[in-house]
């Protein structure tokens, strides 16, 4: 399944994608800051910084309904770093 960047909301833990979301809008005042107005029913209203976004497998339609449920992603763990040598 492919990979796409999208960052969750916590409250109800679906996760949005930013290149099809409608939910996830820039923030014009603020480089860089992003505002997740998550889907009703959840009221959770969240800025965030394109930092915050992970990685996550999930498949192609799913994706392109802007948003998954718990259940329908999964996270891909990147490493942030190279293993420093001792
Ligand atoms: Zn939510």
């Amino acid at each position: 399944m492919p990979v796409h960047m999208g960052i969750m909301c916590e409250r109800c833990r679906k996760v949005h994608f930013i290149a099809t979301s409608r939910s996830i809008k820039p923030i014009v005042s603020m480089a860089g800051m992003y505002r997740l107005k998550c889907t009703p029913p959840c009221p959770e209203v969240r800025d965030f910084r394109k930092d915050n976004m992970r990685p996550y497998r999930v498949s192609e339609d799913v994706f392109r309904s802007g948003y998954a449920k718990e259940g329908e992603y999964e996270l891909v763990e990147v490493a942030k770093q190279p293993p420093q040598g001792r």
